[in-house]
């Protein structure tokens, strides 16, 4: 791409400015979470944010001088005080005429002291004032200037002054220094915003933007609904909708395969399974069969809530790929959902000759090589695995589709180098994870959705309960009861916080205290218990002589037993919202009635109490998905630090949702009208692009 204007002296590393050397650049780069000194950028610098403000706005009269509090004042150096004892604070008085005020020097020769502080001349001071023995004083000032006198005009030093989050060796003095020296660097870009759109938001431009952000003029400007932090948050979704729009434009238009198969053997296969498809199971595999069928590549999200049958979906979507001979590649969040798609999936198809393998990362080195010659050779049609799948090694005679389960738990290239290994593959993304629409746009860009909205029929609601852990003895008398009765539960104890030991052990005491009263039917399994032993116990659970399943959270994604019909989670206010759903989920897949009793330590914190009435009102998990965005903000929701998902420096979905969904609208316009970003508009969004480095869409540009 040849450079269209100049951006880069934003573009230019740190050492760029004044009084960066290696050392401060290595801190620079640690501050700004950035990957090297040399990646670390002046747009890095001034894309700091300000996390809080310092008022110096309070101007006071040295007579009403707060006190403990950070005020301003503008007085006359009257004399300077020597320390009584030797080693002590030297003062510098002032008068303003209502009376005087110190200001205290521990550091600092007097020479020092007397050049800026000369007696007779007017000085403005701000920092935290202190009433002390009747006369207030300011221990070294934040804030100093000489001024011409009383009525002297205020500058930015005294107003608000921002407050950013620092590191050993960037101290607030040499960061403001920086940014002050960044912000000189703003070139005159042009606008790579829509003009009327500019106008109508009432936005400032880029560069007006990122000076109101290190120098806010009022309080209101601190506000995320404020014109430049909207201004800046504008930019920043829509450098990262465009260049998802651009990837998806490529992606679409290399041509994939128009795949034909014989929908009787399809068929055949859905007769055989154990139900019939829900309406919306259909509609999806419709909508699916239509892409499969059709020149362009698919790329369909599935998004089903927890039980909604997504497993079957890619189940028929697999076998139609393998009518026409293609190959499936399924890939799962963990070896134990890997293993349970893989016996779903074998089950149903090698009985109608389509071969299923499994390929995870702890299979024995020939049997994982003879699945790997099988893929390359094309006699294996569908293979399930784990991350495993997408190793260079893995390679495959004709990848027609790729299936991505729970994609929040991968990243966006994982999804894509899969999606390399086969040039026409189309793609099928499925979530559990309700997530909102403003999600959806921020992560995947513009995607086709099959949403599951209807549960298989015969499904009852799960009757959910908050309980006090006080109350644990009557929850254990009453599962004993109903374990009694032949039925399953889950008993789920909390992640606990970088202490798996800890974790570890109330997960073992549970299951004793729970064995003690209930018998040799509760099972154990949590992070530590080998791969072997965890199936075992898990296929117990499912099919033999376990009733009860103690386990911290592995059993949130994907675990498929049908028959259980009691979930107990412990310490439920430890858990997030959307996990505490998914958890839920786990129950109430049979025809059966299920309970889910939340188990909590009083007190309860304002957010936890909201969450486990959210969990109490609704099953409903789109709800719940809106909701915990409320409680929590996108960062969490979307997994961010599992799967590099986009994480924003200026935009918070929270508050910048609205600009997501015209971002995202403003970039497909962008692709539909200017491809190649050639036109005015269009150059001046490569700089955007650049200066947000979505170097895979500015790659995809260069490639044509
Ligand atoms: P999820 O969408 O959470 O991945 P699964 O695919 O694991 O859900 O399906 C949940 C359970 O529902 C499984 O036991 C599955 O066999 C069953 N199931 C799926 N579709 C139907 C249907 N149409 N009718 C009845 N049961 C179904
Ligand atoms: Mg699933």
């Amino acid at each position: 791409m040849s450079a269209v204007f100049d951006i880069g002296p934003l573009t230019a590393a740190v050492n760029r400015l004044p009084g960066v050397g290696p050392a401060r650049a290595e801190r620079l780069a640690h501050l700004l979470d950035r990957p090297s000194p040399a990646e670390t950028r002046i747009f890095d610098i001034l894309s700091h944010v300000p996390f809080s403000f310092i008022d110096r706005r309070h101007r006071v009269t040295i007579a009403d001088a707060p006190d403990k509090a950070v005020a301003t004042v503008t007085m006359k150096v009257v004399r300077h005080e020597k320390s009584r004892r030797p080693g002590g604070p030297s003062r510098v008085i002032g008068d303003d005429g209502t009376g005087e005020l110190a200001i205290v020097f521990f550091r600092g020769g007097e020479a020092w002291r007397l050049g800026n502080y000369p007696i007779g001349e007017w000085v403005r001071v701000s920092g935290l004032v202190e009433w002390w023995e009747g006369r207030p004083q300011i221990v070294h000032p934040d804030q100093f200037a000489r001024v011409e006198g009383p009525d002297a005009p205020f500058d930015e030093r005294f107003g608000l002054e921002p407050v950013y989050p620092l590191t050993q060796g960037i101290t607030s003095g040499i960061l403001s220094g920086l940014i002050a020296a960044a912000l000189e660097k703003v070139p005159a870009v042009p606008e790579w915003l829509d003009g009327p759109f500019v106008a109508r938001e009432k936005l400032p431009t880029f560069a007006e933007a990122l000076t109101r952000l290190h120098h806010p003029e009022s309080a209101e400007d601190l506000d995320s609904a404020a014109p430049a932090r909207r201004r800046l948050a504008y930019d920043e979704l829509l450098a990262s909708q465009l260049a998802l729009a651009i990837v998806r434009d490529r992606e679409r238009t290399h041509r994939g395969r128009a795949r034909k198969w014989d929908a009787a053997a399809v068929d055949a296969i859905e007769a055989d399974l154990p139900f019939s498809l829900t309406p919306s199971q259909r509609l999806a595999l419709a909508e699916i069969a239509a892409d499969l069928a059709a020149e362009h590549r698919m790329i369909r999200l599935v998004q089903g809530d927890v039980g909604s049958g997504k497993t079957v979906v890619a189940l028929i979507a697999a076998a139609m790929a393998a009518g026409d001979g293609g190959q499936t590649a399924m890939m799962a969040p963990t070896d134990l959902v890997a293993r349970q798609h893989f016996e779903t999936l074998s089950r149903s198809l090698e009985a109608h000759g389509i071969p299923v393998r499994l390929l995870t990362g702890r299979m024995a080195e020939a049997e994982r090589a003879e699945t790997l010659a099988g893929l390359a050779e094309g006699e294996i049609k569908v293979v399930v695995g784990t991350h495993a799948l997408f190793q260079s090694s893995v390679n495959f005679s004709d990848l027609a589709l790729v299936v991505v389960d729970e994609q929040h738990r991968f990243g966006v290239h994982q999804r894509m180098a899969l999606s390399e290994k086969g040039p026409d593959s189309d793609l099928l993304v499925m979530t559990a994870t309700p997530i909102p629409r403003t999600l959806v746009l921020a992560q995947f860009g513009d995607m086709d959705v099959s949403r599951l909205t209807d549960k298989p029929a015969g499904r009852q609601p799960v009757e959910t309960r908050a309980v006090s852990l006080a109350n644990v003895s009557a929850v254990i008398e009453r599962l004993a009861a109903a374990v009694a009765r032949g039925e399953k539960a889950y008993w789920v104890c909390p992640l606990v916080e970088d202490n798996e030991d800890l974790e570890l052990e109330s997960a073992v005491n549970r299951a004793r205290v729970l064995t003690e009263r209930v018998g040799g039917v509760v099972g154990l399994v949590h992070g530590r218990t080998p791969t072997a032993e965890r199936e075992r116990i898990m296929n117990a659970f499912k099919d033999g002589d376990l009733s009860v399943l103690v386990a911290t959270t592995v059993v949130e994604v994907g675990v498929d037993v049908p028959d259980a019909t009691i979930m107990v989670i412990e310490h439920a206010e430890r858990f997030g919202l959307s996990q505490l759903h998914q958890l839920r989920g786990r129950v109430g897949r049979g025809s059966k009635p299920s309970t889910c009793l939340l188990l909590y330590k009083s007190p309860l914190g304002e957010i936890a109490r909201q969450r486990l009435d959210t969990m109490r009102a609704t099953n409903d998990g789109f709800r719940i998905a809106e909701d915990d965005l409320k409680l929590r903000g996108e960062g969490e929701i979307l997994g961010t630090r599992q799967s590099g998902a986009p994480s924003f420096r200026f935009a918070d979905l929270t508050h910048h949702g609205d600009l997501l969904a015209t971002a995202s609208d403003d970039a497909r316009l962008v692709v539909a009208t200017d491809r190649n970003l050639e036109r005015e508009r269009g150059k001046a969004l490569r700089a955007l692009l650049t200066l947000y480095e979505r170097r895979r869409a500015i790659e995809r540009l260069r490639s044509g």
